[in-house]
C-alpha cells in the first residue's frame, strides 16, 4: 500500500493553506488554490441547502455579553470564548466573538411574530465561530480555533420533529453519497442522567427521532444516556478511504435555548406555544471537512473542487497547438466555471517532464496536444483518445453532477 500523505503535507505541496503559527495559531490562511475549494465548497453547500426550502442568513461575529449570558454559553464554555472589553467613546463594557450561531438566529427569529403555517423555518448560514481549542491539540485544517459551519436552526412544532429529522437524514446521506462515501453510521444519544425537561417529552422526542431514522432505512445503533443535557441527538459518522472513523454531521433537539430565549409561535386561536429548535451541520466545518476530503481522496477532489482541475499540454507550442488549446479552454469556460490552464511557460522541459509536474499537482485532467489532436479534432487523455466534443460533454456531465450552471 502506498503512503497515505497527511492534509498538512498535501496542503504544502499543493500549495492550499498555511497556519502562520506566529500570527494566528489555529486559524486558517487559505492560499488562492486552497480558497478555490472552500470556495466552491461553500457554494455547492449553500446551493443544496436552497433546494430544501432552507433561508440563507449572515450574522456578525462579536456581541455583548449579555447575549452570552443568556443563551448559557458565558456560563458553560468560557474557557473556549474570547471575552474581551470595548472601551471606545462612552463604551466600557464585555463582549463576546460567537462560539456557536444558536442565538444569533434566534434574534432573527423573533425578529417578528411567527405563526404556526411560518414552522418549520429553517434557517442556513455559514457561520464563522471562534473557540479557543488548546494549542497542544490544534492540528492544521482538523484542529483550528475558527472555523466555518454549514450551521442550520430549524425552529418547529413538537409534532414536525419527526419529518423534519428524516429530511435532514436524508440530507445527510446525499452529501456524503456525492463524495463517494456510503459507509456512513448514525448515532442516537437519549437522556442523560442530568438534564432539563420532562422526562416524558424526552422519551416522546427520542421514539420520533428513531422512527425517523428507520424510516430513512440507515444504519444505526442508540447510545442510552449520551445525550446533551439539553435533548437528544444524533450524531453521524463517516469511514473515509483509508478506514479510518469521523464524526461529522450532528442533528441535535433544543428543549433549552426556546425556553431561555423565550421564543413562541401564534397558533391560529391567537394562542401561544413554545417551539422547539433543531441544531444541524452536515459538513460540520468547511475546514475540518477539506481537510478529510484532501486525505480522503489524496488531493485529487473530485472536479469542482480540485484545487487543480485541468491542463492543457501543447506538445511543440506551436501556434497551431496553442490556439487549439485556448479553443478548448473557452470551450469549457463558456460551460462551466472550472480552471482550465494551459501550459506553454515551461516549454523548455520535456514534455514528459511538464506531464510529471502536472501530475504531481493532481490535476484531474491533462490533456496533451500535438500536431495529430489539432488536425483530428481530438485531445489525448492518458494515452486515450477522445474527440474534443466527447470530451466537452463529459466535463459538462461531471459539472452538472453538482449543479447547472443556470442555478449556480
Ligand atoms: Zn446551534
Amino acid at each position: 500500500m502506498s503512503k497515505i500523505s497527511s492534509h498538512n503535507e498535501l496542503g504544502r505541496e499543493l500549495e492550499l493553506f498555511d497556519t502562520f503559527e506566529d500570527a494566528g495559531s489555529g486559524h486558517v490562511f487559505w492560499k488562492p488554490r486552497g480558497y478555490k475549494i472552500f470556495s466552491n465548497l461553500s457554494k455547492w453547500i449553500e446551493f443544496e441547502h436552497k433546494k430544501r426550502g432552507y433561508l440563507t442568513i449572515k450574522t456578525p461575529i462579536i456581541y455583548r455579553s449579555h447575549l452570552w449570558e443568556t443563551s448559557g454559553h458565558k456560563q458553560m464554555y468560557s474557557d473556549f470564548m474570547y471575552l474581551f472589553r470595548i472601551k471606545k467613546e462612552d463604551m466600557d463594557e464585555e463582549w463576546g466573538i460567537k462560539p456557536m450561531n444558536c442565538p444569533a438566529h434566534i434574534l432573527l427569529f423573533k425578529s417578528k411574530r411567527r405563526f404556526e403555517k411560518d414552522l418549520p423555518l429553517k434557517f442556513f448560514e455559514l457561520g464563522l465561530v471562534h473557540r479557543h481549542e488548546l494549542s497542544g491539540v490544534i492540528n492544521g485544517l482538523l484542529r483550528v480555533r475558527s472555523f466555518t459551519q454549514d450551521d442550520s436552526h430549524i425552529f418547529v412544532k413538537k409534532n414536525q420533529i419527526g419529518k423534519v429529522v428524516k429530511e435532514v437524514i436524508e440530507f445527510v446521506r446525499y452529501v456524503f453519497k456525492m463524495f463517494e462515501i456510503e459507509n456512513i453510521k448514525f448515532f442516537l444519544s437519549t437522556m442523560p442522567e442530568k438534564h432539563l425537561g420532562n422526562e416524558n417529552v424526552w422519551r416522546e422526542v427520542e421514539r420520533m427521532m428513531e422512527d425517523a431514522l428507520k424510516d430513512a432505512q440507515v444504519n444505526y445503533e442508540i447510545n442510552p444516556g449520551e445525550g446533551a443535557f439539553y435533548g437528544p441527538k444524533i450524531d453521524v459518522e463517516i469511514k473515509d478511504a483509508h478506514g479510518r472513523l469521523w464524526q461529522l454531521s450532528t442533528i441535535q433537539i433544543d428543549f433549552n435555548l426556546p425556553e431561555r430565549f423565550d421564543i413562541k409561535y401564534y397558533k391560529d386561536d391567537g394562542s401561544k406555544e413554545r417551539v422547539y429548535i433543531i441544531h444541524r451541520a452536515i459538513l460540520g466545518s468547511l475546514e475540518r471537512f477539506i481537510g478529510i476530503m484532501l486525505e480522503h481522496f489524496q488531493g485529487k477532489l473530485p472536479l469542482l473542487f480540485a484545487p487543480y482541475q485541468i491542463a492543457i499540454i501543447p506538445v511543440k507550442n506551436t501556434p497551431k497547438e496553442v490556439e487549439y488549446a485556448m479553443k478548448i479552454k473557452d470551450n469549457i469556460e463558456s460551460i462551466t466555471n472550472l480552471m482550465v490552464e494551459v501550459d506553454i511557460l515551461s516549454q523548455e522541459k520535456t514534455v514528459s517532464k511538464r506531464i510529471l509536474m502536472a501530475e504531481k499537482k493532481k490535476y484531474v485532467y491533462i490533456l496533451v496536444i500535438g500536431e495529430k489532436e489539432v488536425d483530428e479534432n481530438k485531445v489525448a487523455i492518458r494515452n486515450e483518445n477522445m474527440t474534443l466534443n466527447d470530451f466537452l460533454s463529459k466535463i459538462k456531465g461531471e459539472y452538472e453532477k453538482w449543479f447547472s450552471l443556470t442555478n449556480f
